[in-house]
């Protein structure tokens, strides 16, 4: 791997009061001299801002692409996945704390040039990227440079993400994506706020973006938590919205909560909650819904709308057989949404 240069930030501009305004995300940091925003991986050295995750990860897995999740794209391969330290939300129920609220010194990362993501990509054969385990918009520098050089060799690039994105810098962040997994993390600005310092709006924004202005493969994952957004009403309005604003289309995954970071005083999520959830999303009318972080095979198999034949049948993040014909479902030739084949 090679050293990488600390990276001048795109996505920012002076202010008047010798601090910088970055503009990536919708926290719009006031960033003082020597000093991180928020996520703490965008700093101000001299009047500039730096993405100093740039070329740091910290550190590479392979995983099954169902664990981002994605149920509709590329369904049975391997992804690389990688993140940094930091993170642009502040969610209490992090269920991956120990990477996202890291500052670069103590995430061990390592030195990895966007040519070296792509070369250990092609190394290992794998047929994608994921942006994953902290929030990729914060790297949004090296998201675009690395899935530049992935598209020129034929490798696709995710972005497994809050969707907490300011709306210019979307447009250049996710040029070369390809497919995207948007965490909805509930559908009250309560909850939004109180639980993740952020904002529902901003994240709906970018859903209804993503749908309307690009050709971006996307899936939705809400994690419910006992007590705080797992109430039938608030799935139902979520469901509505979906339905409404994005179609019937969009596959929506219920997770488990485990208890971690600075919530654990709420129990796992029960599978029947996550059932009770699925149950309310088809009964609306949304065509493919999962549950995941459970053992549930009947929740994770994807069922053809049209006549209801097993077309992807799933154990946790194994898909144990693919029926697919192509795109479309080999009994009645109904077509299913999504890139099944690469
Ligand atoms: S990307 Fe980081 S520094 Fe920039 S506004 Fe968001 S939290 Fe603040």
């Amino acid at each position: 791997m090679s050293n990488v240069e600390y990276k001048v930030a795109d996505w920012w501009k002076p202010l008047d009061n010798g601090k910088i305004l970055c503009t990536l995300c919708p926290r719009y940091c006031n960033i003082g001299e020597g000093q991180p925003g928020f996520c703490f991986i965008r700093q101000n050295h001299g009047g500039k801002l730096y993405s100093i995750g740039y070329g740091r990860p910290s550190g590479f897995g392979i995983d099954p692409i169902e664990k981002k999740p994605l149920n509709h794209f590329l369904p049975g391969t391997q992804i690389l996945s990688f993140g940094t330290a930091g993170c642009n939300l502040g969610c209490k129920f992090c269920q991956n704390w120990s990477i996202s609220k890291a500052k670069l010194d103590d995430s061990n990362s390592i030195a990895a040039s966007p040519e070296d993501v792509v070369q250990l990509t092609k190394k290992y054969h794998l047929p994608s990227i994921a942006y994953t385990y902290n929030d990729p918009t914060i790297f949004g520098e090296y998201v675009v440079d690395i899935s530049r050089l992935a598209r020129e060799e034929g490798i696709k690039s995710v972005m497994v993400t809050a969707g907490y994105i300011d709306k210019e810098a979307r447009k250049d962040v996710y040029k070369y994506i390809d497919a995207a997994n948007v965490d909805l993390k509930g559908f009250t600005d309560k909850f939004y706020f109180k639980q993740t310092l952020s904002h529902l709006n901003d994240v709906l924004d970018t859903l209804l973006w993503l749908k309307n202005e690009t050709d971006v493969w996307f899936e939705i994952t809400t994690l419910l938590i006992p007590g705080e957004n797992d109430s039938s009403e608030e799935v139902k309005k979520e469901c509505e919205w979906i339905l409404e604003n994005l179609g019937d289309s969009v596959p929506l995954h219920f997770t488990a909560f485990h208890p971690d970071f600075k919530m654990r005083d709420k129990e796992r999520t029960p599978p029947a909650t996550l059932t009770n959830a699925r149950n309310i999303a088809l009964e609306s009318g949304i065509k493919f819904c999962y549950t995941g972080n459970v053992y549930n095979r009947e929740g994770q198999t994807t069922y053809c709308p049209g006549c209801r034949s097993k077309l992807i049948e799933r154990d946790w993040h194994s898909v144990l057989t693919n029926n697919m014909y192509g795109n479309s479902c080999p009994s009645c030739g109904t077509v299913i949404p999504g890139e099944f084949f690469n």
